[in-house]
């Protein structure tokens, strides 16, 4: 099984594709549901190719809030089935198919004057109905504890930076993290080529029919033939398949540190005045910083290939941030911010509430399009996109497979707790931490704790063909321009390193 992703490969199965392969699935669009989709599909049997236009991850994957969410504000708007749905796909990443992507997030709902007693029995309520769906999901309260409510001195401890004039206490729940949404996308391709998918970056599609899709290769253009073709282009799916029409919605984030907020491993939790059912984020990463999120606004126009977060997105959450903190956040301690579009199908009503469920749609071509639904729920949005592509192609094969199928890495947490190397390795690769770990540990910089054995891994196993897609996607230095500086010319060396070395080996 050659889970190893790099240039010699992509060239070797663009070629095959060009000279009239024709695969049973090929699925347009590497973010999370196009490869979870290749996964799917390849862990049937099927024969199957990827096309991304840019790199893995290049898209909403990377800029979502990294939450494999338990659906507890679907429930709150009456949903019971997709909050029933996020529960369980919860339940089996965390579990099951990528324990080492993803840990416990203990997340603490400050109670200050701004949030009533009527408004805290209230959340209380809706914190015990989504432990009620982690029940049914069958996730063991070892892995997510019940939400508990904890005293003022409790809450100081677990979120130092709160304010504690006014604090009588808190609410504290668990939900789950990824250590990072790009990484699950990155082991999600790699394990479908373990099982034979061709995952081929730099392959952007500029058109495509229920059978076949044409592709830019530099200054060429490769037909690519298939007998089913779904497109998984995310909020891009309109373009090409036009009858697919979307409301993208923009979701904003900022990056400031740990210190900066006061935090530590918790998560903070703050109701935006004036709902009930709207919160801010503070959500600690493993690398002491904190990503501030997320705004829910409409967007309108041409959809860009990297989005902006607008200032009033950045005045928003500082303030809501700062409406919990002894020392109010400001844009001096905005280190980076981030902001992604929701792919939503267009129906009547506000874009924030608009359904997250997700949606395969077939075209008069026959093309499927796959969109809406969310990161947590990739792997049952996969399954039913095979599923009508083994309907559409009259495939031959049986039903999905990947709700028991570790992605590459992945160990029982038993198994990865006596993984001989450092934490911050096996939260990344798992079980390979081992190789990485085994790889020169030279620090990219002094302040910087990525190594570059981990830059070499990048280029020789995980797909990455340029600086770029290292700084931006197999890590995220990106996210902070002041270590995106720092780092950018040591790995652009080591990149061109690995790459020379990789072709003389070849
Ligand atoms: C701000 C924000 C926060 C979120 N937070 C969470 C969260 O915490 N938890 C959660 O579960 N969900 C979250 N979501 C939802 C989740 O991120 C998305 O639903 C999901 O990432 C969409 O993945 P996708 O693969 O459908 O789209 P994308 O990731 O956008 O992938 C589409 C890919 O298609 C490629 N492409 C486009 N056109 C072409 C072409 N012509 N040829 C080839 N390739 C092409 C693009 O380059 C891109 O890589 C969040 C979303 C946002 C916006």
């Amino acid at each position: 099984m050659n889970t190893a992703l790099d240039a010699g490969r992509r060239a070797e199965e663009l070629a095959a594709l060009a000279a009239g392969e024709v695969v049973d699935v090929l699925v347009i669009g590497g973010g999370v549901t196009g490869a979870g989709i290749a996964l799917d599909a390849a862990a049937r049997g099927l024969s199957v190719a990827l096309l991304e236009a840019h790199d893995l991850a290049f898209g909403t994957s990377r800029w979502s809030s990294k939450l494999v969410h338990g659906g507890l504000r679907y429930l709150a708007k009456g949903d019971v089935a997709l909050a029933h749905e996020s529960a369980v796909e919860r339940g089996i990443l965390m579990t099951s198919t990528a324990p080492h992507l993803s840990r416990s997030l203990p997340q603490l709902i400050p109670l200050q004057s701004t949030v009533s007693r009527g408004g805290a029995a209230f959340i209380a309520a809706g914190l015990r109905a989504g432990d009620a769906l982690r029940r049914a999901a069958r996730t063991p309260s070892a892995l997510l504890p019940p939400p508990r409510r904890v005293s003022a001195p409790e809450a100081l401890a677990l979120a130092p930076g709160l304010r504690s004039s006014d604090l009588r206490g808190g609410l504290l729940s668990f939900d789950g993290q990824l250590t990072d949404d790009a990484r699950l996308v990155v082991a999600l391709a790699r394990t479908a080529a373990g099982l034979g998918a061709k995952i081929l970056t730099r392959a952007p599609v500029t058109a495509l029919t229920g059978t076949s899709a044409e592709v830019r290769d530099g200054s060429r253009l490769v037909e690519v033939r298939a007998r089913t073709v779904v497109n998984a282009t995310g909020v891009w799916a309109g373009k090409l398949v036009p009858s697919v029409r979307l409301r993208p919605s923009l979701g904003t984030h900022l990056v400031v540190s740990a210190d900066a907020a006061g935090l530590g491993g918790t998560a903070l939790t703050v109701p935006i005045p004036g709902s009930r059912s709207r919160f801010a984020l503070l959500l600690p990463q493993a690398d002491g910083l904190v990503y501030l999120g997320l705004t829910d606004e409409p967007f309108d126009g041409d959809i860009p290939d990297v989005p902006v977060a607008p200032p009033s997105d950045v005045d928003f959450l500082l303030e809501v941030a700062s409406s919990v903190l002894a020392r109010p956040l400001t844009a001096g301690d905005v280190l980076g911010s981030y902001a992604g579009l929701r792919p939503l199908l267009d129906a009547p009503g506000r874009s924030a509430d608009l359904s997250r469920k997700h949606t395969v749609l077939t075209s008069a071509e026959g093309a499927l399009t796959i969109v809406g639904g969310k990161l947590t729920t990739y792997r049952r949005m996969a399954e039913d996109a095979v599923d009508a592509a083994v309907a559409a192609g009259n495939l031959n094969a049986g039903p999905s497979r990947t709700r028991r199928l570790p992605l590459v890495g992945a160990a029982p947490r038993t198994v990865l707790s006596t993984i001989d190397a450092p934490e911050r390795l096996k939260a990344k690769y798992g079980t390979e931490a081992t190789q990485v770990a085994a790889l020169d540990p030279t620090p990219l910089t002094p302040d910087l704790p990525i190594t570059a054995g981990e830059v070499e891994w990048a280029v020789r196993k995980e797909g990455a063909l340029d600086a770029e897609d290292v700084l931006h996607r197999r890590t995220r230095l990106g996210l902070v321009g002041a270590n995106l500086e720092a780092a950018r010319e040591r790995v652009t060396e080591l990149v061109a390193n690995a790459s020379e070395s990789r072709s003389r080996t070849v």
